[in-house]
């Protein structure tokens, strides 16, 4: 299976059969909209894998969390506050896949004492977890994130492989992490490798190798292998999915070895985040100011980084199309640079890793028009912040013809909460 990739209009009127505008006016701006069907389009892609295990932390909202969960996902969880969003969207602790599993590098204290309480599943990434998980929970299974020595990202701060990342057990660790385990009468009974965003095939048949040599070594109690993350998507014409069928067959060869070589079966997951959530995400922005700086055009709109940072963070690059208040048809194009309101200087969409300014080709508009920044499901909310005393936006859902409110816009009281002044003495 391999989708053509879309081609991107800077134009648009609707998402989802909505008018932006009718959106606009229902919920304010700056507003998320998410649209449910192209999430179901990509779960549905992925049904050659065993297990789909969403990463929660690329769109968290419980509604989301919800939805995915009827559609047969599971999910990671890399806090307490994420092991509490799945169980609030109705996921359970135990179950045949574990249906929530905490990942991460490091377990903080509250962490480690909710897993000592209800017993979670956990995929260490650091040899100290394993001894600190048998500490409170001795016999426990768990699953090793393994660092295979090499990574592949999208940019610097998105790979997740190689001596430079923080992330999983370094492949040399693997015997030392299984005596910890023995002390304690741990098994593992998983192994994973999430190597990075953007994850290429000539690089994968690598990686498969690797997780090979590593799940041989940690032997017969092994139950599990993971893809990890990383599925890219694309944002810009050009760019093209992963070829998913390629993709898996990598995958299940790996797989179908090691079954041979054990004698029973393994199961195959993919953990995604990016892949399910982006492209069903639109962030929908009020154009409140056009400039001109010299030669430089700008609209400015009604939001910033504190609502979607990529751009800020990673020199991102999201497809922008303008809504007009009245629906046209065609406008002239000009090049034009994308801002947003807040006092800091890096506060612009439109810039490079580095950042470097850009321009975008954009139709004419003006001020009280609609800028839609799209394929903005996956780290867009999730990164928001209240920077400048902002009011983190609207989220909606787009689900069988209906517009639903998943989280509404924050008030003064959000804005303030669990601050106080201490009395003058
Ligand atoms: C972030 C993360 C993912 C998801 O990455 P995407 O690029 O969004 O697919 C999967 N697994 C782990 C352990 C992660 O940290």
């Amino acid at each position: 299976m391999s989708t053509v990739a879309p081609a991107f209009n800077n134009l648009r009127q609707s998402i989802a059969d909505f008018s932006v505008a009718e959106i606009a006016k229902k919920f304010g701006t700056p507003t998320y909209v998410y649209d449910m069907a192209t999430i179901e389009k990509r779960v549905a892609d992925l049904a050659a894998f065993d297990v789909i295990r969403y990463a929660q932390k690329a769109n968290s909202n419980i509604a989301i969390l919800d939805r995915l969960r009827r559609l047969g996902v599971v999910v990671d969880a890399v806090s307490v506050g994420e092991v509490k969003r799945a169980l609030a969207a109705g996921f359970s602790i135990h179950g045949d896949t574990h249906p929530i599993v905490y990942t991460a590098d490091v377990f903080d204290r509250a962490a480690l004492e909710m897993i000592r309480e209800n017993g979670l599943h956990v995929n260490c990434g650091s040899p100290d977890m394993i001894d600190q998980l048998g500490e409170v929970c001795p016999g426990a299974n768990i699953t090793l994130r393994i660092n295979p020595g090499f990574g592949h990202g999208h940019s610097q701060k998105t790979n997740t492989g190689g001596p430079q990342s923080k992330h999983g057990i370094w492949i040399d660790q693997v015997d030392d992490c299984l005596r910890r385990a023995d002390l304690y009468n741990i098994a593992v009974t998983g192994i994973h490798m999430h190597i990075g965003s953007g994850t290429d095939l000539e690089h994968l048949s690598q990686v498969c190798g690797a997780l090979e040599k590593v799940a041989m070594n940690v032997g017969r109690t092994l139950k599990m292998i993971s893809a990890g993350g990383g599925l890219p998507v694309p944002y810009r014409d050009g760019q093209e999915y992963v070829d998913l069928d390629q993709y898996f067959q990598l995958w299940d060869a790996s797989r179908k070895r090691l079954e041979a070589h054990f004698g029973h079966k393994l199961s195959l997951e993919i953990e995604p985040g990016r892949y399910l959530v982006a492209e069903s995400g639109y962030l929908i922005t009020e154009i409140r100011a056009i400039k001109k700086m010299g030669e430089n055009t700008f609209y400015l709109l009604d939001t910033g980084f504190n609502d979607l940072a990529r751009p800020i963070l990673y020199g991102s690059y999201h497809p922008i199309a303008i809504a007009h208040q009245t629906p046209k048809r065609h406008a002239p194009e000009l090049d034009v640079v994308v801002g947003g309101p807040l006092c800091e200087s890096g506060d612009i969409f439109t810039q490079e890793e580095g950042g470097f300014v850009s321009k975008r080709r954009l139709p004419a508009a003006s001020v009280g028009d609609y800028l839609v920044m799209e394929v903005a499901g996956a780290y867009g909310f999730v990164m928001a912040s209240n920077y400048n005393g902002r009011y983190r936006a609207e989220e909606v859902l787009i689900e069988n013809g209906k517009l639903h409110s998943i989280r509404h816009r924050e008030s003064f009281e959000d804005l303030i909460r669990g601050e106080t002044i201490p009395a003058v003495s």
